[in-house]
């Protein structure tokens, strides 16, 4: 484009040092860039503050025309645009909080080429009027970013991503790139379908933060939980509320024990969420007692620590949200205070959502949180992965792994379990495989035959509990996946079939079964 700040022989390595000042890629850039600037499609997977940015941004100042940026957080675009403008890069923003004839002005400079980036929530892009813009200006590029709000198996969904489909379709020879934090395996094939990406590069980072540790306590008295941690911590910290209302309450009490605080909701006005949000920067307060509001866009890289006073609907959000600890790499810790109250309250709250089959997705996203945070396994596998990064060997950086439960050999207890699956066809979810092996006398097994297989009945001497954990450990080493667009079935993977032969032995934790008197009593 004419106002370039670069030369038209520019490549990607001279824009990487030339624009942005840096002196190599980080791994995976490299390819991914060079194979759009070539007129590929790709998909990028990284971490937040992974380096996504430089994937799109570099093709559209080594590409003829302009790139198109489709984001839906206008926070985040005004401070990309801003730090590119500040590196001499042509770039705007549109969205319905300009004025008119900004709006206006912006499109003038589109179609005259005079912009390396644009960027644009979803809704404008597919908006009659900007879409007519388009077919007169010189597009390089489409760049989806949070690309997994357009798959109903993120966390995120939203129905103006949904249409981002239609892109593919409608500028057929110009390449796309989605780029997303979000990982799990569903998830990322279906942003590969939704986009209709053709020949994609997929890449996909690692998603270990190695300098967090993980811990997970069960909650009984929050409060005083909550302060005994906060006072052995030097430096700053998020604690995570999942209501406006235990935000300000927890914050009141913090405050009133003279803790440096400040609470942060979507229900302040904008003037102090940004003052909370200066204070916490320039380290003038200790601690954020926040709802899950806080945190898009903040860059602060010294947070010691974070807290989820209450569990997180899913892993991505408890990623994303314990990923804000340690940006500097210095060693931090992420707590998370469990209850199976609040785990059964958030069920609840789910099932009521109005549309039935997104609740399914979010009880199953919702049940592999519940599973980390009851994990016997080490904490960084199970959330490595559930983004499919399996590893074999513990991390060492855990509540598990510091302080483990007792092993014992568990080959012949996971065989039952593994032959039940197998039996059934591997079409049965967990409560149906535990109801098989503990031999429940109920109808749905019987009119299904069920009673009559070898494995009905094995495992009678265990109770409900107890094989959850078990097949939660299954899960977590990799022998079975959930597969959550079969209602959850549970599959066997192929690392099951030595196990299953009895080639391998298998190590298992002690299930640490808490008594549960109220549950107990009913069943009698
Ligand atoms: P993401 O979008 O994945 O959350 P960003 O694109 O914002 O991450 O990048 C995070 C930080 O890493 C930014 O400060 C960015 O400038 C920096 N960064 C990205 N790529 C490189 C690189 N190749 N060398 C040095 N710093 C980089
Ligand atoms: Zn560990």
């Amino acid at each position: 484009t004419q106002d370039s700040p670069l030369p038209p022989a520019a490549t990607p390595e001279t824009v990487l040092k030339d624009v942005f000042g840096y002196d190599a890629f980080r791994e995976g850039q490299g390819d991914v860039i060079h194979h759009v600037c070539n007129g590929g499609d790709a998909l990028v997977l990284l971490p937040t503050g992974g380096g996504k940015s430089l994937c799109y941004q570099i093709p559209a100042l080594v590409m003829q025309g302009t790139t198109i940026v489709v984001s839906p957080l206008i926070s985040l675009m005004q401070d990309q645009v801003e730090q590119l403008l500040a590196l001499g890069v042509s770039a705007a923003y549109l969205n319905s909080t300009l004025p008119t004839d900004t709006q206006s002005d912006i499109a003038d400079k589109l179609i005259n080429g005079k912009l390396d980036l644009l960027y644009v929530s979803p809704e404008r892009l597919l908006q009659f009027g900007f879409q007519q813009t388009l077919k007169h200006a010189d597009i390089s590029l489409f760049a989806i970013d949070e690309a997994h709000c357009v798959s109903h198996w993120g966390h995120d969904f939203r129905q103006d991503y949904r249409a981002l489909g239609q892109i593919k379709s409608r500028f057929k020879d110009i390449p796309v790139i989605g780029l997303t934090a979000t990982a799990d395996a569903a998830t990322q094939q279906d942003i590969l379908t939704q986009l209709q990406l053709d020949a994609p590069l997929v890449y996909k980072g690692s998603f270990d933060r190695p300098n967090i540790r993980y811990r997970v306590m069960s909650k009984y008295k929050a409060f005083e939980q909550v302060v005994a941690y906060v006072k052995q911590q030097d430096g700053s910290g998020i604690i995570y509320c999942n209501s406006r209302a235990k935000v300000d309450d927890l914050h009141a009490k913090l405050f009133r024990q003279g803790f440096r605080c400040a609470a942060y909701h979507a229900g302040l006005d904008t003037d102090e969420r940004e003052f909370v949000q200066r204070q916490f920067l320039t380290d003038k307060i200790d601690i954020v007692v926040a709802t899950v509001a806080f945190g898009m866009g903040i860059n602060k890289s010294n947070v010691r620590y974070v807290v989820h006073h209450d569990v997180p609907r899913s892993i991505e959000s408890y990623y994303q949200e314990t990923g804000r600890a340690g940006r500097d790499g210095l060693e931090s810790e992420a707590l998370l205070l469990f209850d199976e109250k609040d785990a059964a309250r958030v069920k609840q709250w789910i099932s009521q959502g109005e549309l039935e089959d997104r609740n399914q997705i979010e009880l199953q996203k919702f049940a592999a949180m519940e599973a980390f945070s009851e994990a016997q396994t080490c904490r960084r596998q199970v959330l490595l992965n559930y983004f499919s990064q399996f590893s074999d060997s513990a991390c060492g950086n855990c509540d598990i792994c510091l302080d483990p439960p007792k092993m014992i050999d568990g080959t012949v207890i996971s065989q039952k379990v593994l032959s039940c699956v197998l039996r059934l066809q591997q079409q049965a979810a967990t409560q149906y495989v535990i109801d098989v092996l503990r031999g429940k006398q109920l109808k749905r097994l019987q009119e299904a035959g069920h009673h009559q297989l070898s494995t009905y009945g094995i495992g009678k001497d265990k109770s409900d509990s107890y094989w959850h954990n078990i097949i939660n450990q299954l899960i977590h080493k990799g022998l079975i996946r959930v597969d959550i667009t079969a209602n959850a079935a549970l599959r066997l993977t192929e690392a099951a079939r030595p196990v299953l032969k009895g080639e391998i032995a298998i190590q298992l934790a002690t299930p640490r079964l808490e008594f549960k008197p109220d549950k107990k009593a009913k069943q009698a």
